[in-house]
C-alpha cells in the first residue's frame, strides 16, 4: 500500500530493525523526525498522508489540523490473523487497536474536539498516533496546524503567533527534517513555510521545499522556476506534486488514483518534462529517503562495532556453556551474522556500490 516511501533503503532498513528487535537489544537506528510546516490550507496533511499511502488525516479547506498529530510509523513484519496487518494505535486510547481507517480520522476528529473545542480552536497538546503496518519505516512524521493571520471561531487574537510558537517548537531540533510546504497558486516570495524554515534552519541543510497543487495553478502560469530554485534558492531543492483536490476527496478518490493521476498529470505537461527528478510524490519520498541514508551514514560506525562486539561475547558463550545454551546462543550469533551482513551490505549502498540491493 505504501507505495511512496517503500523503495529502495527503507526495507533494508526495516530488516535491520527487525533483527535488533529479535536481539531484544535497544541499539536501534535513531531516525530523525519529519515535520510538515507551511500555511492553512496549503496542501501539509496531503503532503503526509501521500507519503504514508493511506486515508487517515481530516483534510479540507477549513481549518483540520488544530493539535500536533505525532505520527510514529512502526514496522511490523508480522501478519496477524483474521484482521489485516495494518492498524493504530492513540496513546489516549490504550490497548485499542483500529484496523479501519476512516475510524482513526474520526477518532483524530473526536480527539482534536474534545481539547482544542468544537469552534476552530487551537492547542498545542499532542495527539501521538502509531500506525503499524508491514509498508512503513520507522519514523516519526508530524502533522501540524497551519499559519492562520485573522483569528476565527473560538481563535484567540494572537493566533498567529502562537501557531508560530508551536511550530517552532518542532522544527528547531537539528534531528528535525522540515517539509516547507507552500501552494504553486500563491507567490513564493509570500510563503510561510519557507519564511519559518530560514528560521530554523538558515543554511537550510535540513529543508526540502514542496510545491503543492501545481494543477490549479493560473492558466499561463507554471511552477518551473519555483522547482529549479530560481525564485527562492533552497539547498536540499524542492519537489512539486499533485495531490487531491477537495472534490477528490468528497468523491473518497483513493490515494493509487490520486498517485496515478499525478503521473499523468506531469507526463502531460511539456513544461515539466526535463524535471522528472523534482515532480511527484515518488521523487518526494526518494528525496527523503536520501536525507535519512545520509542519517545512517553518520550513525552507522557505532553501529557496526556495536554488532562485533556482540557476535564476540555470543561466541564466548557459546564455548563457556556448551550445550545448555548452545541453541539459544547459535540463533544469536545466527541473527548477528545476518545483521552483520546487512550492516555490509547498508555501507555499501550508502557508498553507492550497489543501488538495488535486494532484501530477499
Ligand atoms: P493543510 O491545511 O495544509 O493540512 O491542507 P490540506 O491537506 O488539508 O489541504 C487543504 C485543501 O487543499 C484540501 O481541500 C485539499 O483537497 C486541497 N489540496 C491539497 N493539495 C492539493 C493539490 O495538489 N491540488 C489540488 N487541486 N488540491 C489540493
Ligand atoms: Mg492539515
Amino acid at each position: 500500500a505504501a507505495a511512496a516511501v517503500g523503495s529502495s533503503v527503507i526495507p533494508i532498513v526495516n530488516k535491520l530493525q527487525d533483527i535488533f528487535a529479535q536481539l531484544g537489544s535497544n541499539s536501534t537506528v535513531d531516525l530523525p523526525q519529519v515535520a510538515v510546516v507551511g500555511s492553512q490550507s496549503s496542501g501539509k496533511s496531503s503532503v503526509l498522508e501521500a507519503l504514508v499511502g493511506r486515508d487517515f488525516l481530516p483534510r479540507g479547506s477549513d481549518i483540520c489540523t488544530r493539535r500536533p498529530l505525532v505520527l510514529q510509523l512502526v514496522h511490523c513484519p508480522n501478519k496477524t490473523e483474521g484482521q489485516g496487518d495494518e492498524w493504530g494505535e492513540f496513546l489516549h486510547l490504550p490497548g485499542r487497536r483500529i484496523y479501519d481507517f476512516q475510524e482513526i480520522k474520526r477518532e483524530i476528529e473526536t480527539e482534536t474536539n474534545r481539547e482544542a473545542g468544537g469552534n476552530k480552536g487551537v492547542s498545542d497538546k499532542q495527539i501521538r498516533l502509531k500506525i503499524f503496518s508491514p509498508n512503513v519505516l520507522n519514523i516519526t512524521l508530524v502533522d501540524l496546524p497551519g499559519i492562520t493571520k485573522v483569528p476565527v471561531g473560538d481563535q484567540p487574537t494572537d493566533i498567529e503567533a502562537r501557531i508560530r510558537t508551536m511550530i517552532l517548537s518542532y522544527i528547531k531540533h537539528k534531528t528535525c527534517i522540515i517539509l516547507a510546504v507552500s501552494p504553486a497558486n500563491a507567490d513564493l516570495a509570500n510563503s510561510d513555510a519557507l519564511q519559518m524554515a530560514r528560521v530554523a534552519d538558515p543554511d537550510g541543510s535540513r529543508t526540502i521545499g514542496v510545491i503543492t497543487k501545481l494543477d490549479i495553478m493560473d492558466r499561463g502560469t507554471d511552477a518551473r522556476n519555483f522547482l529549479l530554485g530560481n525564485v527562492i534558492p533552497l539547498r536540499l531543492g524542492y519537489v512539486g506534486v499533485v495531490n487531491r483536490s477537495q472534490q477528490d476527496i468528497n468523491m473518497n478518490r483513493s490515494i493509487k488514483d490520486a498517485l496515478a493521476y499525478e503521473e499523468n498529470f506531469f507526463r502531460n505537461q511539456p513544461v515539466y518534462h526535463g524535471l522528472a527528478h523534482c515532480c511527484g510524490v515518488p521523487q518526494l519520498a526518494k528525496k527523503l529517503n536520501q536525507i535519512l541514508v545520509q542519517h545512517i551514514k553518520a550513525v552507522l560506525p557505532g553501529l557496526k562495532s556495536r554488532v562485533s562486539a556482540q557476535l564476540t561475547s555470543v561466541a564466548k558463550e557459546a564455548q563457556l556453556y556448551g550445550d545448555v545454551v548452545v541453541s539459544k546462543a547459535g540463533q544469536g550469533a545466527k541473527l548477528l551474522n545476518i545483521l552483520a551482513k546487512y550492516c555490509e551490505a547498508f555501507s555499501s549502498l550508502v557508498d553507492g556500490k550497489n543501488e538495488e540491493l535486494s532484501t530477499a
